[in-house]
């Protein structure tokens, strides 16, 4: 049986599952290509740095001292079964366990629904900029399915958006709001775009960047929409 790659890990977090003492472990491999990816390390797939083995046998150690595990990425559901084995076997630690995704393969968290117990997701633009934003034509249509995927859970879930002003203006931000929420969701995040590398090449101003946190039409209007709304600058 393959297993999973592990290319990093977050021992402890208070914020990468809501209100839950969280460890995150961050898969390689992701099949789109953000132009503003903060992993590009673990974008291309191949062997993690992390024995899987050595580490479910530390993520043991935790039973009562964390609450939940959290996959992340890369996009760790490119692990099909792999992730699958690996979340029950967490799961029977009793962890609750948490995935950040960016949609891309629906029928595989259609596959592990059961498994996980909250998702944060991304919604990373429109439909018209999605494909210039991850080089990807069919990655729009994917999340959209995604979303409808647990949306049917019920469960509950944090859908973000990062508003890089290259993809994202505050109009399309509105679009993106008003879809999620007719979609069932409860909690909404807008992310501050925060450039990696200052050299110049994103083009973009703080005032561009702060443009989405200062506009107090915009964030009421938003706010009316969701029970929470987390505004990350
Ligand atoms: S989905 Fe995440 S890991 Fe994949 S390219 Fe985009 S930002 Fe990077």
């Amino acid at each position: 049986m393959s297993d999973i790659q592990i290319g990093g890990l977050v021992s402890f977090t208070t914020i990468d599952y809501p209100g839950k003492l969280a460890a995150v472990l961050f898969l390689v491999g992701c099949p789109i290509r953000c132009a503003y990816c903060s992993n590009p390390h673990l974008i291309a797939v191949g062997p993690g740095e992390y024995d899987p083995e050595r580490v479910f046998e530390w993520i043991k150690s935790r039973v009562g001292k964390l609450e939940a595990i959290v996959f992340s990425g890369g996009e760790a559901l490119m692990h099909g079964p792999a992730l699958y084995d690996y979340m029950r076997r967490v799961r029977e630690l009793g962890f609750l366990i948490g995935l950040h995704t960016n949609g891309f393969y629906p029928e595989n968290l259609n596959a592990a629904t059961d498994l996980i117990d909250w998702i944060g997701i991304d919604y990373k633009a429109t439909q018209t900029n999605y494909e210039k934003l991850t080089g990807v034509n069919i990655a729009y249509d994917r999340m959209i399915k995604s979303l409808d995927v647990w949306a049917a859970t019920h469960k509950p879930a944090e859908v973000r958006v990062t508003v890089d002003p290259r993809f994202v203006s505050t109009d399309d931000l509105y679009d993106i709001a008003r879809d999620v929420a007719a979609r069932g969701f409860k909690n909404f995040a807008v992310q501050k775009y925060i450039p990696h590398f200052e050299d110049d090449a994103h083009g973009t101003t703080p005032a561009m960047r702060n443009a989405f946190f200062i506009d107090e039409n915009l964030r009421n209007e938003i706010n009316s929409m969701f029970e929470t709304v987390a505004w990350r600058e």
